[in-house]
């Protein structure tokens, strides 16, 4: 028989659980690498830079860790439906737990553009998609709203357990590291995970289960095209490639800039360009596959560790928020001669330059 690891919100029962709460449902979310990486760090001037993949999450984001709590507790109110506004790896999370939970999962979609891998995770499981003309701002409103008519719950980030079980993240660095990172870094949209990886390495602390104490830097970026956080003022219309970080007036704006403050930290922009190359460099050097959204982290570093901001020898783990293989369409490789030749191996070698 072999052993399966217990559950992740069992895992960090004593700092999630209310008393006797149970956790019936899991889809073996978390407990994601902390991979060493190495040639990307020799890339951009880090001796010690680490990738938190999150794309190994059941529907491959790290949504999945405020999911599972989330849903949970639905269950345990006694939920008729679960409701979010998403532009996708929320509602492919949601509508995964919500299966498994047996209960209807509504998404409320802005228009535009939506990766195809996502919307086909929802639309597999069974969740009723309805797509609004207007931005997620808009969609979330109407969540809210249905929320507080008790229709459904939400399960946005706006939802508290969600940003509680989220805090799991900030605990797994911790131990896999035996120590508190210097500077962690990740993108913003909604400015849930930062937050909750700021509440994380908080409660780790006051638990006494961070070695040799300490709390990393936190340090955040968003799409130029969506940067209502650095700009100080809401973005009506956001865009970027990043369509996971494609947000105009994050739900958790404030506790962010408590986040980036007390941290010593900052939250800044990157380009649609600078988050691409981070992107690929990331898959090219260290073969690990993570959509556009998620290397933000990577091409912040990137350009702290050029300006001098950050030094060679600091611990910086980037957050890899979800997997490449959601936004296929984002990738800008060159697929190479597509154009069938003779299956003979001198014409193969030919085209192989061997
Ligand atoms: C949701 C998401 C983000 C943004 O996280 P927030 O908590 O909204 O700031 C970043 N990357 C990916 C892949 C996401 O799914």
């Amino acid at each position: 028989m072999t052993d399966h690891p217990a559950p992740l919100l069992e895992r960090y029962r004593a700092l999630i659980a209310r008393d006797d709460e149970t956790f019936p449902i899991s889809l073996g979310e978390g407990g994601t690498p902390l991979i060493h990486a190495v040639r990307l760090g020799a890339e951009l001037g880090l001796d010690n830079l680490y990738l938190k993949f999150e794309g190994t999450n059941p529907t491959g984001s790290f949504k999945d860790r405020g999911m599972v709590l989330a849903v949970n507790r639905a269950v345990a109110a006694g939920a008729r439906a679960v409701v979010c506004a998403s532009t996708g790896n929320t509602s492919a999370s949601a509508a995964a737990y919500a299966a498994a939970a047996g209960l209807p999962c509504h998404v409320i979609l802005p228009a535009g553009k939506v990766a195809r891998g996502k919307l086909a995770q929802a639309l597999a499981a069974g969740a009723r998609l309805i797509m609004v003309d207007g931005n997620f701002d808009a969609a979330l409103n109407a969540v809210r709203r249905l929320g507080e008519d008790g229709l459904a719950v939400v399960v946005n980030s706006v939802n508290p357990d969600r940003l509680a079980g989220q805090q799991t993240g900030a605990f797994e660095v911790v131990d896999a590291l035996g120590r508190s990172p210097d500077a962690l870094a990740l993108p913003v949209g909604n400015a849930g995970n930062i937050s909750a990886y700021w509440q994380g390495f908080n409660a780790y602390l006051d638990a006494d289960r961070t070695p040799g104490g300490g709390l990393p830097r936190m340090l955040g970026f968003q799409a130029e095209g969506a940067a209502p956080i650095v700009r100080g003022e809401a973005v009506e219309e956001p865009e970027t490639v990043a369509t996971a970080i494609r947000i105009g007036n994050p739900a958790s704006w404030e506790l962010a800039v408590a986040a980036r403050d007390r941290s010593g930290g900052l939250i800044e922009a990157v380009s649609d360009d600078e988050i691409l190359d981070a992107q690929r460099i990331i898959v090219r050097l260290e073969g690990v596959f993570c959509e556009p959204a998620s290397a933000a982290g990577v091409a912040g570093v990137r350009r702290l560790v050029a300006d001098g901001r950050l030094e060679r020898q600091m611990t910086v783990v980037c957050v890899l928020t979800g997997h490449g293989l959601k936004d296929p369409d984002a990738v800008q490789a060159e697929e190479g001669s597509l154009t069938p030749i003779a299956p003979e191996l001198d014409a193969i070698r030919r085209e192989m330059g061997l």
